[in-house]
């Protein structure tokens, strides 16, 4: 490993190898059940039509579920249902044996309140982990419970085989979803760990202490290169649609990127970072949840 203190280029962690490793363990256990079971995993992806999703999520799912010998199909829910008939179709997917993996195409539409819908979805086929008591439990040291993003960039970070113990790490953004689980993992690790959000006075005094720095917030651009230690593992969570230099849309993350990286001692992409690692986390989930039914 590179010392920290050499200033050029951060080693980009890029998210591709990991997904592909998380990936072929999952080919190799959902081939195990069909062997052994004549089982295969099952995910299904709830998307309400006419939500402002694209449906692009879903496209990507199904191709990386189709390449892990995970069977994957989707129900749609006519907009006029609402919230009720997601919740009654969430219901009946937990109920049904015959279904192991069970996630929520977002966004959904502004009347539905989300937190209804992730209490409904079966705490054993949440492949998201998006339930509050799966949340709840990485409180508890439940880490295999943790929502996939913040597991994703802690895959991430345990792959670097950076140390964590005793080092100083800011995780902006405090969200239950990402912020926040990344937070206790990182405490789990016994990094010294402080969550910055909003409301956070002085945002740059914390962030360029950090050793360990994860941006989750959602604002392209917001960690500039004066706001990084130098030689810090950086890794960036944002996903912020920009105009680019020709007028076309791209993806950014929430770390200005080209300018981190002369400073960062080690830097994920956006997109090829904690996004690709995601999806294969959440298949990992679909096939653990298959492995526990039992059928
Ligand atoms: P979120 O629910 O909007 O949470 C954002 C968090 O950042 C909130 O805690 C918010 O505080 C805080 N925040 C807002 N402005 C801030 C500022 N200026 N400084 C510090 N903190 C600030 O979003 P999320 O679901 O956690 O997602 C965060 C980012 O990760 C988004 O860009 C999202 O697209 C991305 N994401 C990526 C993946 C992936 O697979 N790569 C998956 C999920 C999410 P308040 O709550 O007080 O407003």
């Amino acid at each position: 490993m590179r010392p920290y203190n050499l200033r050029v280029a951060a080693v980009l962690l890029e998210g591709k190898r990991i997904a592909e490793r998380i990936t072929r363990d999952v080919r190799a256990r959902a081939e195990r059940l069909r062997r052994e079971r004549g089982t295969v995993p099952h995910l299904v992806m709830v998307r309400v039509a006419g939500s402002d999703a694209s449906g692009v999520y879903s496209a990507r799912l199904e191709a990386t579920c189709e390449s892990a010998g995970i069977r994957f199909s989707e129900r749609r829910i006519p907009p006029a249902s609402g919230e009720r008939g997601i919740v009654e179709l969430l219901e009946v997917l937990g109920r049904d044996a015959a279904v192991h993996g069970i996630l929520v195409e977002m966004p959904l539409p502004p009347e539905v309140d989300l937190a209804r819908v992730r209490a409904k979805i079966d705490p054993a086929k949440d492949v998201e982990r998006i339930n509050p008591m799966n949340q709840g439990l990485v409180v508890y040291g439940a880490v295999e419970l943790a929502p996939c993003t913040a597991m994703a960039a802690m895959e991430i970070l345990l792959d670097s085989k950076v140390p964590l113990a005793g080092k100083e790490a800011v995780v902006v953004g405090a969200s239950g979803i990402v912020g926040k689980p990344v937070a206790l993992m990182l405490l789990g690790h016994y990094a010294t760990t402080t969550v910055c959000h909003k409301e956070t006075r002085d945002l740059d005094f914390h962030t360029r202490r950090a050793d360990i720095l994860v941006a989750a917030v959602g604002k392209a651009g917001l960690i500039t290169r004066e706001m990084v230690k130098p030689g810090a593992v950086v890794v960036d969570i944002g996903v912020n649609r920009v105009a680019g230099p020709d007028g076309k849309s791209r993806l950014v993350g929430d770390v200005d990127f080209d300018a981190v990286r002369e400073v960062a001692g080690f830097l994920t992409p956006v997109p090829g970072g904690v996004g690709l690692v995601t999806t294969a986390v959440t298949l990992r989930n679909a096939v653990a949840a298959a492995e526990s039914a039992g059928n």
